[in-house]
């Protein structure tokens, strides 16, 4: 079976993953724009008992537009955020692909909030053009 190890910026919040996404996605939206500084997130979901996690954690909660409670989670050191979950689908973490700091993570196959999307940002080509189902 595969292991990942995912890490925040300091690599005190340390998350141990085995097997496959069961999703992975890049949103889009204002929100994940803001909390990560970047103009796009990409985010694989994992099953919670495919993840352990070693470390301190702060967390912070927000309502997504759907009305799901999304609760993100990032290291009190160095503010990286590692990992979310979604009320909207217990017993699934989701975890930001940029802390596996591997390049060779697979591609996002879904994207969401094209709406917002910079009009610079390419998606990969097999991405679908348009998004199948909004997400926080
Ligand atoms: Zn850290
Ligand atoms: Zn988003």
């Amino acid at each position: 079976m595969n292991t990942r190890c995912a890490a925040c910026s300091c690599e005190k919040l340390h998350l141990t993953i085995e097997g496959e996404p069961s999703r992975i996605a890049m949103c889009h939206c204002l929100e994940c724009q803001r909390r990560t500084g970047a103009v796009i997130s990409n985010q694989a979901r994992f099953r919670r008992e495919q993840v352990t996690i070693a470390g301190n954690v702060s967390a912070w909660t927000r309502t997504a537009e759907s009305g799901n409670v999304m609760t993100f989670y990032f290291c009190p050191i160095c503010g990286s955020t590692v990992y979310w979950e979604n009320e909207g689908f217990p017993g699934y973490v989701t975890v930001a692909i940029g802390n596996f700091a591997d390049p060779n993570f697979p591609a996002p196959n879904i994207a969401v909030w094209e709406e917002t999307r910079h009009p610079w940002v390419a998606l990969p080509p097999d991405t679908p053009p348009k998004r199948l189902a909004k997400q926080g």
